[in-house]
Parts: C-alpha cells; sequence; structure tokens
C-alpha cells in the first residue's frame, strides 16, 4: 500500500477488525469482503455540439444477505469501480446498523456533471439507467441520490426505469421528488440525523452541545443542511467550505444566509460579507469542538491526522477518515462518530419512502421526523453501548453490529447449492 490508504483499502481493513472482534473465520470473511455482483458499463453520450464522448459507469451489489441492495449514485470524475467496491460496502454495514432490511450497494459515472449541460446530464442519466434495468427494480436493487446527483437524476432513472418496464415503479429509486413518491423529510434526513447524533455524541462526552464550535467541510446536499440544523439546534457555526474554500467567523457564521447565496447562483460561499476566507485544508485543522467533513472521502489521512484540533469529529461524508488516520485521531483522544452511523439518516429516510412507495400511503414530514428521531437515537445507543462494553472506538463498534448482523443472516440463510 503506497501512500494513504484508499477508500477500499479503509473499508477492508475496517472489515478486517470487525472480523477479528467477531471471531469470524476466514470464509466467512471472503464471503463478507467480496462484492456480490459489481458490474461496469460503457455509456456512450452524445455531447450538445455533436460529438460522441463515452465515460466509465459502475454499480456495484456488495451484499444481499438482509434485502435488496441499496444505495446511492455518484457522478464525480475521480470514481472508478474500486471507490464504488468501498462505498457499496459501507452501505451494507449502514443499513444493518440501522436496523432496515437492505443489502447494500453504490453506482456511479466517472464524470464531471458541472461541465455537461443539462439535456447532456439526461441523456447521460438516462443511457447508464437503461444499461442497469436488469438489475434495479424495487424488489433488487433501489437507487439514491450520492455525490453530484440529485432528485432530478433520480426522476429520469424511475422515468427510463418504468418506461422499460412498461408500468410505473416509484420503488425502484429513493430521494425522488415528492410529486413522483418522493418523501416528505428525505432532502435533509442525512443532515438531520448528522444533528442529532452529533449531539447526543457531544452530551454523551461532556460536551455542551448549545455552547459549541463547528466547522463544516462541504456546503453541498449534506453539509449545507446540517450546518443549517446544528446551527438551528444551538450550535455555532464557524467555518464551512466547499470545492473553491472555505469561510471562517468566530463569532459565528448564517448558514440561512450562505445557503441563499449558493441557492441565487453564487457558485462559492467564499467571499460571503463578514467572512474570512480560509482553505479546506485550514478549516480541518481549525480549533473547534467539533468537526464534520461533508465532502468526499479521504480528507483527513495520517499526513494531517495529528494537527485535527477538533475534540469530535462527526463524518457527515462516506469515509472522510482514512485507515491510517483513525489510530491516531484515537491516541489524540478526538471521538469520531463514524460514518456508518453518523450519515445513516439518509438511506433510513430512503427505507421509510420506499416503504410508502410500496404501500401507496404516504406519512407526513412530523411522522417521518419522529421515526428518523428513534432510529438515529437506537442506533446510536447501540454503538455507545457496545464501545464501552468493548472497550473500541465507535467506529469499530459500529463495524461490529453492522458485520454481524450481515454474517448473523448468511449463518440462517444458509449456502446455496
Ligand atoms: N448516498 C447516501 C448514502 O451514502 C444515501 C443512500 C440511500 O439512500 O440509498 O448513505
Amino acid at each position: 500500500m503506497l501512500g494513504s490508504p484508499s477508500a477500499w483499502d479503509t473499508a477492508r481493513i475496517q472489515l478486517e477488525n470487525a472480523v477479528r472482534h467477531l471471531g469470524l473465520d476466514d470464509g466467512l470473511h471472503d464471503l463478507l469482503r467480496m462484492p456480490r455482483r459489481a458490474i461496469t458499463v460503457s455509456v456512450p453520450l452524445m455531447r450538445d455540439d455533436g460529438h460522441l464522448l463515452v465515460l466509465s459507469g459502475y454499480r456495484v451489489q456488495h451484499n444481499l444477505a438482509r434485502g435488496p441492495a441499496k444505495g446511492g449514485i455518484r457522478f464525480h470524475p475521480s470514481t472508478d469501480l474500486d471507490e464504488v467496491k468501498a462505498l457499496a460496502m459501507w452501505m451494507t454495514w449502514k443499513c444493518a446498523l440501522m436496523g432496515i432490511p437492505y443489502g447494500g450497494a453504490k453506482g456511479g459515472i466517472a464524470v464531471d456533471p458541472r461541465l455537461l449541460s443539462l439535456s447532456e446530464r439526461e441523456r447521460m442519466t438516462r443511457r447508464y439507467a437503461a444499461e442497469l434495468v436488469p438489475l434495479i427494480g424495487p424488489e433488487k436493487d433501489i437507487p439514491a441520490p450520492d455525490v453530484g446527483t440529485d432528485e432530478q437524476t433520480m426522476a429520469w432513472i424511475m422515468d427510463t426505469y418504468s418506461t422499460h418496464t412498461g408500468y410505473t415503479a416509484p420503488g425502484v429509486v429513493t430521494g425522488k421528488p415528492l410529486s413522483i413518491g418522493g418523501s416528505a423529510g428525505r432532502a435533509g434526513a442525512t443532515s438531520r440525523g448528522v444533528q442529532l447524533v452529533a449531539f447526543a455524541a457531544l452530551a454523551e462526552h461532556g460536551l455542551d452541545p448549545y455552547d459549541v464550535t463547528v466547522a463544516v467541510q462541504g456546503f453541498g446536499k449534506v453539509g449545507a443542511l446540517a450546518a443549517q440544523y446544528l446551527h438551528d439546534a444551538g450550535a455555532r457555526i464557524v467555518a464551512v467550505s466547499d470545492v473553491k474554500g472555505g469561510v471562517y467567523n468566530p463569532q459565528g457564521l448564517n448558514p440561512a444566509a450562505l445557503l441563499r447565496r449558493v441557492q441565487r447562483g453564487g457558485d462559492t460561499v467564499v467571499g460571503h460579507p463578514g467572512t474570512d476566507t480560509i482553505t479546506n485544508a485550514e478549516l480541518l485543522e481549525l480549533d473547534v469542538d467539533l468537526l464534520v467533513p461533508a465532502a468526499l472521502e479521504g480528507v483527513i489521512t495520517a499526513t494531517n491526522a495529528d494537527r485535527i484540533k477538533a475534540r469530535m469529529i462527526v463524518e457527515g461524508a462516506n469515509g472522510p477518515i482514512s485507515a491510517d488516520a483513525d489510530p491516531i485521531l484515537d491516541g489524540n483522544g478526538v471521538v469520531v462518530v463514524p460514518d456508518i452511523l453518523a450519515n445513516g439518516g439518509g438511506v433510513a429516510v430512503s427505507y421509510f419512502e420506499w416503504v410508502q412507495d410500496i404501500q401507496a400511503y404516504f406519512w407526513t414530514e412530523d411522522q417521518v421526523n419522529d421515526r428518523l428521531c428513534d432510529i438515529m437515537k437506537r442506533a446510536y445507543g447501540e454503538v455507545s453501548a457496545l464501545a464501552t462494553e468493548r472497550g473500541v472506538s465507535l467506529r469499530a463498534a459500529a463495524h461490529i453490529i453492522g458485520v454481524a448482523r450481515v454474517a448473523d443472516a448468511h449463518r440462517t440463510r444458509g449456502l446455496y447449492p
């Protein structure tokens, strides 16, 4: 392994650790590590200017032992098969930990969607979805948004799938617009879960949640609303950032004003009145109580882990801390609330959306949020109790619970043939 561990290296190291704690044998370990199905598809896209661009797309169904595969689709230039394998594996443990009846999956296209027009994005998404038609479906594999994709992307996938099958199948994707079977509360669910878990963890570790300073890296779908909900709940947001850089004000930022700025077409938070400009690297190393990395994986590695001053890190993103950074943070007493717990609110409400679609009976936003709150508190309580009981980190405990549930499903189902 040269340099910092990749997402796939990190995911395998985390699994190894859980397997060791659970005393699972090598065969079961192999079964839990290897993706059940992984496909690569070519996605030919006719650009608006008439030239043909052929992109690489992926879908990995990591594990199906507990139910249909579930997980997002990302459009990002650095997406490749290994990254998607790691993200799919994390979905498996996340769904098991959240106690929802799914396996894990992830998909993506190696592309920068910001460089495409709206109609190019639509053609690319529909062609990719058409390639996945044999694999996905409400009882087989249910995609959702992730980095670089949104409600509109899900609407195109739902429409493409439904057109191919000949009937409307809202349950084939989650994170859809409300008008076609989306769920109230889905858009903010990941961020709401981050806030709930962060407050539970802060209180448990002797930090007053109403008197903490917070830095949020990534001001996208997860980070922007996490900043908003943490602020609304009483925390002081002192820094946020996006791909272009960050803004800092030790007196506190107003996330709603920053959100309005980006929603009105401002392409970055940088330059917001009353703030100092900082880099993403500086944001990660700020002296704050709580750091929420909510962008991409591998932003905290052995290279910068020693410089992290936050007392607690709550992982809004998947895999923002690579495996070589975890022991350093542990050694420095930084409490890490791991991704599969911290951002599990998104897939929890995806599950609620799928349940509503299947029943064709929809819940109010309060019902969704109350049930989300129950799931997050239960999952946090289970992880925290096991971490204390075994004397391990919250990450190790979360993986032990998730992996044990999947291993148990394999044992109970037995092996075919
Ligand atoms: N992409 C999100 C995640 O990483 C949501 C997945 C889903 O709702 O299926 O958890």
